[in-house]
C-alpha cells in the first residue's frame, strides 16, 4: 500500500515546513517536493492547510492494572483505542512484579491481558518490587531478549510496591552494567504513611486529606534522594510524574554537579490544581499520587519544559469508573488512585501550550513524542518524521474548537477529569505504521494491529 500526503505542513521536534509524505508499506519512503506518478499511488490525500505532527508517545499508562481486587478500569482494547483518537501510537505501560515472585512470572501474567488485544504500538517498563539475588539474574535477559530496558522503582506504597534504598543501589548497578534505566516513583513512602495514619486518625476522611498526606516535601526529599543514589552508581534515571517546584529543583540542582537525570511530568499537573480537593467527595475523580498540586508548580513545570529539565509530558493514565472510587467514600486512603487521560493529552497540550503561547510547535513534538523515543529506545522509528521511520502521524486542525466529556470519549470510565474542557485544536487523521486507522471521530481497526515494541538499551543522554 502506497499512500501520497499532499502538502502537508510537517512539525517535528526541529522542523516545520511544507511537504509531500510518501508512505509506502508501514514506513515513511520520501519527503519533499514529489513529482511522482498517481498510477503507482494507491491513495493520495490532499492535506493541504492541516498540521502534521509525529504520532505521540505515551510512556506513562496503566492498562488493565490488577488493584485491590479490582482491575482500572480501560483494557488494552478500550485504552489503546482511545489513546489512537487521542492521536497517541504508542505507549508504555507498567508490568508489576508481585513481592516474592519472578519479573517472568509477572511478564507473562501481563501478556496474556495486552497480547492480541491492543490497537496502538506498545512497549512494557518492569516494575521491580522486590530486588534479589533471584531477580538480579533476570535483568539482562529483560534488557537484552526481551527489549524491555527501563525498570521502575517505587520509593513509596511500603508493604507493597516500595522497595529500600539498599534494593534501589544495587538495582541500579545491575541495570547500569546492562544499559538500562530506571525509572522512579520518586515521593517518601514512610512520611506519606505517617501523615496518612495521622488524619486517618484524627477523623479527617475526605479526599482532601490525601493531597494533605502528600505535601511538596515528601516528592522534593525523594527527587533529590534518588539523584543522590543515581549520582553515585552512575546508573541513568527517570523521575516520572514529577509535579511540583521543591522537585524539580531536586533535579536542576544535581545538574550542578554535572549529573543527567530525565523528569517527566503528565499533562493534569500542568492545567490543573489542588483547589478540585475541596469540594467534597467529587475530588476523588483527581485523587492521584503524586496529587495535584498548587499554580505556582504549574508555573515551574512549563518553565521546566522550556528550560529542556522537563523532557515528557505523559498521563498516568488509570481510570476508575465512579463506583470503584466510591470505595473510598468513607476513607480518602481507600480512594483508587488515578484519573483518565490517555485520549485528551496530545489536544490538551496542543491547546493549552501551543495555542495560549507557552511551548512552540516544535516543543511540542519534542515532549509529546520525541523524546520519550529517544530517552526509550525506539528512536527513529518512532518519535519523528523522516524517510525510514515508521509512518505514525498526526494529521490537525488547529483551528477546530471541540469541548472535552465523557459522553463523547473513548474511555471506558464513567466521568471525565476534564468534562467542558474547550480544546482550540482538534485531531482528524491518525495513521499508525502506515495505515490510515483514526479517520474523522471513527477508529478503523481492531484489536490485535497493535505490536509491541522491542526497545534498545538507553544512554544517559538524548
Ligand atoms: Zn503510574
Amino acid at each position: 500500500m502506497r499512500t501520497l500526503l499532499k502538502n502537508a505542513h510537517i512539525v517535528t521536534a526541529v522542523d516545520n515546513y511544507i511537504a509531500d509524505i510518501l508512505i509506502d508499506g508501514e514506513t515513511i519512503a520520501a519527503i519533499g517536493k514529489l513529482s511522482i506518478e498517481e498510477s503507482t499511488i494507491d491513495k493520495v490525500i490532499d492535506i493541504q492547510g492541516n498540521l502534521v505532527t509525529p504520532g505521540g508517545i505515551d510512556p506513562h499508562v496503566h492498562l488493565e492494572m490488577p488493584f485491590m481486587g479490582t482491575f482500572s478500569s480501560d483494557s488494552y482494547e478500550t485504552g489503546t483505542r482511545a489513546a489512537l483518537y487521542g492521536g497517541t501510537t504508542t505507549l508504555i505501560d507498567f508490568v508489576l512484579q508481585t513481592q516474592g515472585k519472578s519479573l517472568q512470572h509477572a511478564l507473562d501474567d501481563w501478556n496474556t491481558r495486552a497480547k492480541d488485544n491492543t490497537l496502538c504500538d506498545y512497549s512494557f517498563h518492569m516494575a521491580v518490587t522486590d530486588y534479589n539475588n533471584e531477580t538480579k539474574k533476570e535483568i539482562q535477559h529483560f534488557i537484552e531478549n526481551e527489549g524491555i530496558t527501563s525498570f521502575k522503582t517505587f520509593m513509596a506504597y511500603k508493604g507493597a510496591l516500595m522497595i529500600d534504598d539498599r534494593q534501589m543501589i544495587g538495582l541500579m548497578q545491575e541495570v547500569k552494567k546492562h544499559g538500562g534505566l530506571i525509572n522512579v516513583h520518586a515521593t517518601n513512602g514512610d512520611m506519606i504513611d505517617y501523615l496518612i495514619a495521622k488524619h486517618k486518625a484524627e477523623g479527617k476522611l475526605a479526599p482532601l486529606y490525601h493531597y494533605l498526606s502528600q505535601p511538596e516535601v515528601t516528592e522534593a526529599e525523594a527527587s533529590a534522594r534518588f539523584a543522590d543514589l543515581a549520582n553515585y552508581t552512575g546508573c541513568p534515571g527517570y523521575i516520572v510524574h514529577l509535579t511540583c517546584e521543591g522537585a524539580l529543583n531536586a533535579v536542576r540542582n544535581a545538574t550542578k554537579r554535572n549529573q543527567k537525570v530525565f523528569v517527566e511530568t503528565c499533562i493534569q499537573y500542568l492545567i490543573l490544581d489542588a483547589s478540585l480537593y475541596e469540594q467534597n467527595f467529587e475530588g476523588a475523580k483527581w485523587v492521584m499520587s503524586p496529587p495535584l498540586r498548587e499554580k505556582k508548580d504549574q508555573a515551574t513545570l512549563w518553565a521546566g519544559i522550556n528550560q529542556g529539565l522537563v523532557q515528557v509530558v505523559a498521563t498516568d493514565h488509570c481510570p476508575f469508573m465512579w463506583e470503584q472510587k466510591l470505595m473510598g467514600k468513607d476513607d480518602f486512603s481507600k480512594i483508587p488512585n488515578g484519573h483518565p487521560a490517555i485520549e485528551n493529552r496530545m489536544e490538551l497540550l496542543f491547546s493549552e501550550g501551543v495555542q495560549k503561547g507557552k511551548i512552540t510547535l516544535n516543543k511540542f513534538v519534542e515532549v509529546s513524542s520525541t523524546n520519550a523515543a529517544k530517552i526509550f529506545g525506539m528512536y527513529p522509528k518512532k518519535g519523528t518524521i523522516a524517510v525510514g521511520s515508521d509512518a505514525d502521524l498526526v494529521i490537525w486542525n488547529e483551528n477546530e474548537n471541540h469541548t472535552i466529556s465523557a459522553t463523547t470519549h473513548h474511555m471506558n470510565v464513567d466521568y471525565s477529569g476534564y468534562e467542558g474542557w474547550e480544546c482550540k485544536g482538534k485531531i482528524k487523521q491518525v495513521f499508525l505504521r502506515g495505515s490510515l486507522v483514526i479517520d474523522n471521530n471513527l477508529c478503523t481497526i481492531n484489536k490485535g494491529f497493535g505490536q509491541f515494541i522491542k526497545r534498545n538499551k538507553v544512554k544517559n543522554f538524548i
